[in-house]
């Protein structure tokens, strides 16, 4: 039996009901687990609903978990993999597209986008006249926090503009051109641009800290579009207010849903609401990972994309 914890989109949700006739959680009555938890096999979820600890308690016969995202600090992977459980999220599909938003931010924050569109909105560029001068984004230096799939999409497209690039991370990468630098401080110090693409969790916590956003200065732009937990959001509050800071750009923030009105009052930071991978053609791609994972496991027992332990 397929149990599907939550929604996942409309291609999956349609694929699954009609291919494994999969319970949604959802829609069952609150004490559906208990009664019928010991009969799951597989389990469909995505990295908002996640499956954490409680569910894989209820589900001891469960066999593998296809999710939704490539996260996967919602799921109980260890918990799983100690049971055998097999695990696939749905990484390098969407790889270019959050590239694609990380640069779109970049761009946004350093030549002020979004000021620049009210502004002509607002009748000033008749009424005041020309806007201020922004930064130039070509030629300078990036700095990768995580040069991972989504990292190096980023790096890749920084060569294209004329960039050098230097990355952190827990250790350097065999076989990567790029400089790696083992001091995340030494790198914001180093860089224009920092962008952050590691991933969330406990590990990663507020690596961006004060000390690095000082690192980074005045003239530096942050980009977040791995997860909010990451940076330190009251230091990198506090940072843009006092012009410690040049700009940010975040698809990601702690406690989203939702921007703190401290930040949506700084005309310094563009903000999107975690829409990195939110394209047609990538959700649709996305979509359909989560079932042919699962098509796979029922094949020969094994998942087409999933988490190493
Ligand atoms: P990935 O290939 O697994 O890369 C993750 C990177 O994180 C690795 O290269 C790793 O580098 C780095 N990392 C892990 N722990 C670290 C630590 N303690 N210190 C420094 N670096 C660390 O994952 P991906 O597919 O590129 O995705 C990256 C993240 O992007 C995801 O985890 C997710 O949170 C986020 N994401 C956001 C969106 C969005 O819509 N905004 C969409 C998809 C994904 P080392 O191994 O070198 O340490």
């Amino acid at each position: 039996m397929l149990l599907q914890i939550a929604p996942i989109g409309p291609l999956a949700d349609r694929l699954l009901s009609e291919e494994f006739g999969a319970i949604r959680l959802w829609e069952e009555p609150k004490s559906w687990l208990t009664q019928h938890g010991a009969e799951v096999e597989l389990v469909a979820t995505s990295v908002r609903a996640g499956c954490g600890p409680e569910i894989l308690a209820a589900l001891p016969r469960l066999r593998a978990i296809s999710s939704w995202g490539v996260g996967h600090e919602t799921l109980d992977v260890a918990g799983a993999h100690a049971r055998g459980i097999s695990v696939a999220t749905t990484p390098d599909v969407l790889d270019d597209c959050v590239a694609d938003l990380a640069w779109g931010l970049l761009m946004a924050a350093a030549r002020r986008i979004p000021t620049a569109d009210r502004y002509v909105r607002a009748g000033q560029w008749k009424e005041v006249g020309h806007f201020p001068l922004t930064t130039k984004v070509s030629g300078k230096k990036l700095g990768i926090l995580g040069l991972g799939r989504i990292g190096a999409a980023i790096a890749r497209r920084g060569l294209g503009f004329a960039m050098e690039v230097r990355y952190h991370g827990r250790g350097p990468k065999p076989g990567v051109s790029y400089g790696f630098e083992p001091s995340l401080k030494d790198l914001a110090a180093w860089c224009d641009f920092l962008v952050v693409a590691c991933e969330g969790g406990p590990a990663t916590r507020h690596l961006v800290s004060a000390e690095v956003l000082d690192a980074l200065g005045p003239r530096g732009i942050l980009v977040n579009i791995a997860r909010g937990s990451v940076v330190d959001q009251e230091a990198l509050i506090a940072a843009l207010q006092a012009g410690r800071l040049g700009s940010a750009g975040l698809d990601v923030l702690q406690g989203e849903p939702g921007a703190p009105l401290a930040l949506r009052q700084q005309d310094n930071v563009v903000l999107t609401p975690h829409v990195g991978s939110a394209t047609h053609e990538t959700r649709e791609a996305m979509e359909r990972l989560v079932v042919d994972n699962l098509r796979a496991f029922r094949r020969d027992g094994t998942l087409l994309t999933p988490v190493r332990a």
